[in-house]
C-alpha cells in the first residue's frame, strides 16, 4: 500500500462542516471547536510536508533551539530528508555544543547563538524559523522572544506549562504576524495518517469508542529525564510528557472535542523519581459527540498504543507514536487481529519540518497550530484539577 500524506475528500469536508455546526450548537468554545476539520482541502494539499505531493518550491532557514537528546538525535538528522527546510542557525547555552553541531551541520559561526541572544536573531535573515526543543518551562520565554525577533516558531509539546503561557505565545504570534505551530509529529506519521483515513472514510464503520495508552520508563540518571522529575520544569509527570499523545491522538482520530474530563494519578510509594510528578495518569474525556474515551500514561512500563473502535472493525496502531516501526492492525467482528499497514514512520520528522516550511512559503494554514497546543494544555490542567478534587471538570 502506498505510503502517502493524508488526503481530504469532499465528503470529509461536509462532515466536518456538520461537526462545526454541532459544536456551535452545544456552545463549545470557539478555540476547541475550530480545531476539528480546521484545514480546507486545498490548503492541506499545499502543505502536506510530503515532497511527493506538495508543489511548494523554495527553502526556509531554521534555527534549532536546544541541542539536547531529541534535537540532536531526531531533528537535526531529519533535515537531510527535507525539500523545503534547511538548518541555518543553532541556539544553545553550551558553546562546545554550538561548535560541535555547527561544524557537523555547516552552520556559520555568526549564526550560532546563546539563549540570551535570541532577540538578536532579528538581524539574521538566513533564519526564518526557530524550533524550540528545550525543557517545557522554557518554551514560553524562548517562543515569545523568537516571535518578537520576527521569526516563525515551531514549539515542542507540551506547548507550555499553563494555559496562560500558551495564550501569551499565541498573542505574541498574532502581534508579530508570524506562524506558531506545536510539534505534534504524529500528524505527519504515515501509519497514523492511514488510521485517520480509515476512520474518516467510514471504512471501519461507525466509531463509538477510542482508547490510548502511552507509557515509557523514566530513568533516574539520564540527563534528559532529570528535568522531567521537576514539577516546575516539566509542568507535571507522564501526563504532560506522553499522556499528551493519547489525548491529542484520540481527539484528532475521532475529529471531536472534549467537553469534560475525569482523571486519577498513581505513583509507587517511596520512589525517588516521583517526589514531585506523577508516575501514572488514568483519564476519561467526554466528547462533544457524546462519546466517552479512555486513556492512560505512565513512567514505568513501555507501550504506545491507540485503539479506535468501529462497528465493522477496530483499528490498533501499536506502536502508535514511536519514532520508528509504527504499525496499523485491524480486528474484524470475529475479533481476529490482522496486520493491515506499515508505513515508514521516520518520515514524520522531515514531513513535519517541511509542512511548516511549506505553510510559510505558500502562506497556508498549519495542521497543528498554537490553538491546538493551548487546547491540550487546557485539558491537562482540567485533568490535574479532577485528580485533585475527584470530580468531573467541565472545559
Ligand atoms: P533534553 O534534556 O535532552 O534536551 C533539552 C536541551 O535544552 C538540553 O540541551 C539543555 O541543555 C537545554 N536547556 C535549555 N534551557 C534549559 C533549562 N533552563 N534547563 C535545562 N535544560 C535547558 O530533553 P529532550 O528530551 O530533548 O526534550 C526537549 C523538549 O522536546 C521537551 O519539551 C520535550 O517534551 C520535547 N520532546 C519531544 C519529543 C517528540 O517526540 N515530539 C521527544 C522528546 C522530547
Amino acid at each position: 500500500m502506498k505510503d502517502s500524506g493524508s488526503s481530504v475528500k469532499q465528503k470529509d469536508l461536509i462532515s466536518r462542516r456538520g461537526f462545526l455546526d454541532r459544536m456551535a450548537a452545544v456552545g463549545i468554545g470557539a478555540t476547541f471547536a475550530s480545531l476539528a476539520g480546521q484545514l480546507p482541502a486545498s490548503a492541506e494539499a499545499a502543505a502536506t510536508g510530503d515532497p511527493e505531493v506538495s508543489s511548494v518550491r523554495g527553502q526556509v532557514g531554521w534555527a534549532i533551539a536546544g541541542l539536547g537528546d531529541y534535537g540532536t538525535t531526531k531533528i537535526l538528522p531529519a533535515f537531510a530528508s527535507c525539500k523545503n527546510s534547511k538548518v541555518t542557525g543553532l541556539i544553545s547555552g553550551t558553546p562546545d555544543k554550538l561548535q560541535k553541531f555547527g561544524k557537523k551541520y555547516s552552520v556559520a559561526a555568526d549564526s550560532r547563538y546563546s539563549y540570551d541572544a535570541i532577540p538578536s536573531l532579528k538581524d539574521n535573515d538566513k533564519i526564518s524559523v526557530v524550533y524550540v526543543i528545550t525543557p517545557n518551562s522554557t518554551h514560553v520565554d524562548f517562543t515569545v522572544k523568537a516571535l518578537e525577533a520576527g521569526k516563525h516558531v515551531l514549539c515542542e509539546k507540551p506547548m507550555a506549562n499553563s494555559k496562560a503561557e500558551c495564550q501569551r505565545m499565541i498573542d505574541a504570534a498574532k502581534a508579530a504576524n508570524r506562524k506558531l505551530m506545536v510539534a505534534y509529529r504524529v500528524h505527519f506519521e504515515p501509519n497514523n495518517l492511514k488510521a485517520k483515513e480509515l476512520v474518516t472514510s467510514g471504512e471501519i464503520g461507525k466509531v463509538s469508542y477510542g482508547v490510548s495508552d502511552h507509557h515509557r520508563p523514566l530513568v533516574m540518571n539520564l540527563p534528559r529525564d532529570a528535568w522531567r522529575m521537576s514539577k516546575a520544569t516539566a509542568g507535571g509527570g507522564s501526563l504532560v510528557d506522553i499522556g499528551i499523545y493519547s489525548i491529542n491522538g484520540l481527539l484528532w482520530l475521532l475529529d471531536d472535542s472534549p467537553v469534560e474530563v475525569f482523571g486519577s494519578t498513581y505513583s509507587p510509594a517511596n520512589d525517588p523519581r516521583f517526589k514531585e510528578v506523577e508516575c501514572n495518569f488514568t483519564g476519561q474525556m467526554r466528547l462533544a459527540s457524546g462519546r466517552v474515551v479512555n486513556f492512560s500514561s505512565g513512567y514505568d512500563a513501555t507501550k504506545k498504543r491507540v485503539d479506535i473502535f468501529g462497528t465493522k472493525s477496530v483499528i490498533t496502531i501499536d506502536p502508535g507514536t514511536a519514532y520508528e516501526g509504527n504499525k496499523v492492525y485491524t480486528s474484524d467482528n470475529a475479533g481476529k487481529l490482522k496486520p493491515f499497514y506499515e508505513g515508514k514512520s521516520e518520515l514524520q520528522f522531515s514531513r513535519q519540518l517541511d509542512h511548516f516550511s511549506q505553510a510559510i512559503l505558500a502562506n497556508t494554514p498549519i495542521r497543528t497550530p498554537g490553538e491546538m497546543g493551548l487546547r491540550d494544555v487546557a485539558i491537562i490542567e482540567a485533568l490535574y484539577e479532577s485528580a485533585k478534587t475527584n470530580q468531573w471538570i467541565k472545559l
